[in-house]
């Protein structure tokens, strides 16, 4: 699953390829894709003829903001969002390139430039929230989001606070996107070994100092993460369909049965809530 240096990377990329141009027209190949309008014929009448000033990113989520080529003084801003979820790939390519069969959505721009929603496992979503509406009135997902790790609200104090009366091991804590934005599997696992906290540990038994570790140690990862352009596991792709660099300096991710590069022991793995957790017995307490 991308999460936040997989999500950043596409980010920058769309903002390479597709700031300031227009949307020509659009083809939902797949209308559950289509998070809102309900009605996708009300989706491509919304983006059409906009062009896009910039694109955000709010945790996993990524926001265009769409103008009007002739921006009229009342005119509000509206938005395009996309959430890449298990698998959902956004590439940026010429309109004859054939169609893969796990296209879902495509944007087409001026010169034969085309958008392509890529998504074989179909949770992938958009949104198109009209000028009225605030972005979180219409997704869900980013009124209940939590601050984003590159934030100034990200402090020591914050993550005390999120994780003070959880009793949940602090692995299942971070993949919660209320409590921290954009993390997941991989930078989690991450963050807890930089930080040498095991897992399993509830959150109610962190001392102040390991959550100050843990707090730079998230950010530390996540910038680490954005400059090798995301992970190499799973399927991710930027927007020019390249791989990342990431996973061949993880240091426990997918590393079960391996050395610790730091004290030689043999990584493990557990299950927690369902998902695997890697980490180094000697290292992580
Ligand atoms: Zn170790």
């Amino acid at each position: 699953m991308p999460e936040l240096p997989e999500v950043e990377t596409v980010r920058r990329g769309l903002n390479q390829f597709t700031c300031h141009q227009k949307i020509v027209g659009a083809d939902v190949l797949l209308h559950r894709t289509i998070a809102y309008p309900h009605a996708v014929n009300d989706f491509v009448t919304g983006i059409q003829g906009k062009a896009i000033a910039t694109w955000h990113r709010r945790g996993k989520y990524l926001l265009a903001e769409l103008v009007s080529p002739v921006s009229h003084p009342n005119t509000f801003k509206s938005f395009l969002v996309v959430h890449l979820r298990m698998t959902g790939q956004l590439l940026w390519l010429h309109r004859q390139k054939p169609l893969h069969k796990h296209a879902r959505v495509r944007l087409f721009f001026d010169n034969e430039q085309e958008l392509r929603f890529v998504d074989q496992r179909t949770f992938g979503q958009m949104w198109w929230v009209p000028p009225s509406s605030a972005p979180a009135t219409i997704v869900a997902g980013l009124a209940k989001l939590a601050a984003d790790p590159f934030s100034q609200e990200f402090t020591v104090d914050y993550l005390a606070q999120k994780l003070q009366t959880s009793r949940r091991p602090i692995k299942t804590a971070l993949l919660d996107q209320s409590v921290v934005a954009g993390l997941g599997n991989i930078y989690a696992d991450e963050a807890l070994f930089l930080s040498g906290i095991q897992p399993a540990t509830p959150c109610t038994h962190l001392q102040r100092q390991q959550i100050e570790r843990l707090q730079k140690a998230i950010v530390e990862v996540l910038t680490t993460g954005i400059e090798a352009g995301g992970t190499t596991f799973s399927n991710f792709l930027n927007v020019k369909g390249i791989n990342g660099n990431y996973g061949g300096m993880a240091w426990v991710y997918n590393r079960a049965g391996k050395t610790c590069r730091v004290c030689g022991h043999t990584i493990e793995r557990i299950r927690l809530a369902g998902r695997s957790s890697h980490f180094c017995t000697q290292c992580q307490q």
